[in-house]
């Protein structure tokens, strides 16, 4: 195994962690003086599981959209090339328990989006690949995320 240094993920143990979690990936001080973190999202159990293109699609529009009525400070929201989860980089030092608190009401609304109403960005004048996408999917990955937080909490050992 070629020892990484550069990614922080690659010095994660992906078989300790239980997912769904919120967990601080890293934390950097711009030259300016402005503080960046980085959050760990995770859905899925790493290795065990993942999310079908369209579901982490569907889900990437609608939290993407979101995150930013609860959240200040945000910068972006990634889907992870593993496909298990999502990484969020915000402005600031917030802790996780609140990052969680914020997705958390994200996510129920996503869980109980109606077919009637649209999924924000997708048609091909907003979105890169707007067929590949998945409604049913992604709720049912948001009510798996609140279940499993509620139910164990957001931390991620
Ligand atoms: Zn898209």
């Amino acid at each position: 195994m070629k020892e990484a240094r550069n990614v922080e993920s690659f010095s994660l143990d992906h078989t300790k962690v239980r997912a769904p979690y919120v967990r601080i990936a890293g934390n950097k001080n711009g030259p300016v003086g402005d503080t960046v973190t980085k959050f760990d999202v995770r859905f899925c159990q790493p290795n065990e599981e993942f999310m079908e293109t369209g579901a982490i699609h569907t889900l990437e529009h609608l939290m993407a959209e979101y995150i930013r009525d609860e959240l200040e400070g945000v910068i972006d929201l990634s889907p992870m090339g593993c496909r298990t989860g999502f990484y969020l980089s915000v402005f600031g030092s917030p802790e996780e328990s609140y990052i969680a608190e914020k997705l958390r009401a994200v996510l129920v609304k996503v869980a109980a989006w109606p077919d009637s109403e649209d999924v924000p960005g997708v048609d091909p004048v907003m979105c890169g690949n707007w067929k590949d996408h998945d409604l049913e999917g992604a709720r049912r990955w948001a009510r798996l995320w609140v279940e499993g937080i509620d139910r164990k909490g957001w931390a991620c050992f």
